[in-house]
């Protein structure tokens, strides 16, 4: 009742506030200091903002991931998941394979049951997140409540924007998840956007161990959590699915009389577009967009300007993006699907250019058919594409090809940094096996140093990963914008930093407020300096 009472108070003074301050915005600073929440009021402002957005988040099933990874030294490795976050019990099968572990959720808010009662509030100061004014109140749980210890933002309507501190059943579930037994402390910091007509989610999380008694500081570790495919409620998703697998119109044209190979291919086409369709359809691969059709299709064309080997690549190969961290490329027929963390690492188009002329000298020396496997069957989305992975095999004969493509492109002379790129896969994977995995080094990772001795890496400087000026790789998140709401990428224009030290590694995400932000290709990035 109270807080009914309090609320109309605010919407009063807001928009008084409108109609008497409107133009004067030295009088509108000094306004919302005259109407400071109380510090209980904060407390119950935000009990009922985290109970309403755990009830918006039950109506969705995001896509997200989970990654956590030591700093460099030591001997603990690092762990990665992905899946849907599904908060809604029912015994589909196909929902467990593709689930992010239980209790992850934890990381989505300060405290998913936060009770007013339980907790102590101090305001702190005013601030602003991404542009919208706010005040950070710090959180004391009481007694021995086993609570949220940190700050949150709060606006004036009540709405928390950003929360970061610590909290046991955050420090056991990451424990628990990255397998470690003696429990570490973390702080995790999440922030959150509005999507999907007005509701607020959190899209970004990410998590710093932090020294306590039992880790001491030399193992210290840092991750991050990301979250998608805000564009379905729960109930669309499932509905979307029923139509992928019943209404998927199977090929017919055999009986128009084209030629036995045509069938062929046109079978071949078919499997694939089946495959996409249900790997863009759950969420794991972003659709079609403007990066694929342009900027990818770009550099394909840029490796076969020369070299057109004429019937290997018909029909033309397409390139289409997975929303992985992790560092991926795999073949569907002639659809190379690449990883956001293979974009999002590689310091310049050459390297990118040289992880896509692995995939089509893939193509040229192993005409790959589609496997049984895939065609058609309906298997979970993360099933399907295991089932894609395909052992390194014969990668002598497939780097030299690779190498023909680049060394008669426009590339040819800009190999040094890929060089550098291929030097540091190598170097990490032993410490960084979840985001730089083995298959995808055997691949790509030129470990017989066909690529590297050849005349185009050679004179790359020595490989130094501490040395200033040098990097091999970027930071995740340096070159790729995702869209939560259409899971659709593009490029960031912002200039891409190396970080000395730094390569292939996580750095704090940057607040989006809302899907307006993260549309076409110019997310923000300038509210980090
Ligand atoms: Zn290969």
């Amino acid at each position: 009742m109270r807080a009914m009472r309090f609320l109309l108070l605010i919407a009063m003074v807001v928009s008084l506030s409108h109609h008497v301050l409107g133009h004067a915005s030295t009088a509108r600073l000094e306004n919302i200091a005259d109407t400071r929440i109380s510090d209980k009021d904060a407390a119950v402002l935000v009990q009922r903002f985290e109970q309403w957005a755990s009830a918006e988040l039950r109506k969705m099933e995001p896509v997200g991931e989970l990654y956590l990874q030591p700093d460099s030294g030591g001997k603990e490795t690092d762990s990665y998941s992905w899946g849907r976050l599904v908060l809604v019990s029912d015994g589909d099968k196909d929902r467990l394979v593709n689930r992010l572990p239980p209790h992850i959720e934890e990381l989505l808010s300060p405290d998913p049951q936060f009770d007013a009662r339980r907790y102590v509030l101090h305001f702190v100061r005013h601030d602003s997140v991404n542009g919208i004014p706010v005040s950070i109140y710090e959180t004391h749980p009481r007694g021995g409540y086993d609570g949220f210890e940190g700050q949150v933002a709060l606006d004036q309507q009540g709405f928390v924007w950003q929360y970061v501190g610590s909290r046991h059943a955050v420090d056991s579930f990451l424990t628990r998840w990255s397998g470690q037994w003696r429990r570490r402390r973390f702080v995790y910091s999440g922030w959150r956007a509005r999507l999907h007509g007005g509701s607020i989610y959190t899209t970004d999380v990410f998590i710093q161990q932090v020294a306590a008694p039992n880790n001491p500081p030399e193992f210290s570790r840092r991750g991050r959590m990301r979250l998608w495919n805000y564009g379905k409620t729960r109930a669309e998703q499932a509905r979307a699915e029923l139509q992928v697998v019943e209404g998927i119109e199977r090929p017919r044209r055999w009986a128009l009389g084209p030629s036995a190979d045509e069938n062929e291919r046109h079978w071949m086409r078919d499997v694939e577009n089946y495959v996409l369709e249900v790997l863009t359809r759950d969420g794991y691969l972003a659709p079609e967009g403007t990066f694929e059709t342009r900027s990818c299709a770009q550099v394909i064309s840029n490796l076969l300007a020369v070299t057109r080997p004429s019937e290997a690549f018909d029909p033309p190969v397409r390139c289409r993006v997975l929303l992985s961290s992790r560092l991926d490329l795999r073949l569907l027929g002639h659809t190379i699907l690449i990883s956001v963390g293979s974009l999002d690492t590689a310091g310049d188009e050459a390297t990118v250019a040289t992880i896509l002329a692995h995939g089509l000298a893939e193509i040229v020396t192993k005409p790959t058919p589609i496997t049984p496997k895939v065609a058609f069957a309906k298997r979970p989305a993360l099933e399907l594409l295991a089932a894609l992975e395909t052992k390194a095999d014969n990668e002598e004969a497939v780097n030299k090809e690779a190498l023909v493509l680049l060394s008669k492109s426009l590339y040819s002379s800009k190999l040094e940094q890929a060089g550098l790129f291929l030097d540091g896969l190598n170097d990490v994977t032993p410490r960084l096996s979840s985001l730089v995995p083995p298959t995808f080094v055997d691949h790509v990772g030129d470990t017989a140093g066909i690529l590297r001795q050849s005349e185009w890496m050679r004179r790359r400087p020595v490989y130094d990963p501490l040395r200033q000026g040098h990097f091999s790789a970027l930071p995740l998140g340096s070159r790729m914008a995702l869209n939560r709401e259409t899971n659709q990428v593009d490029l960031l224009r912002a200039p891409l930093v190396p970080m000395l030290g730094k390569s292939f590694g996580v750095v704090p995400p940057y607040p989006y407020s809302s899907d307006g932000d993260l549309g076409g290709a110019a997310a923000p990035r300038a509210a980090a300096n």
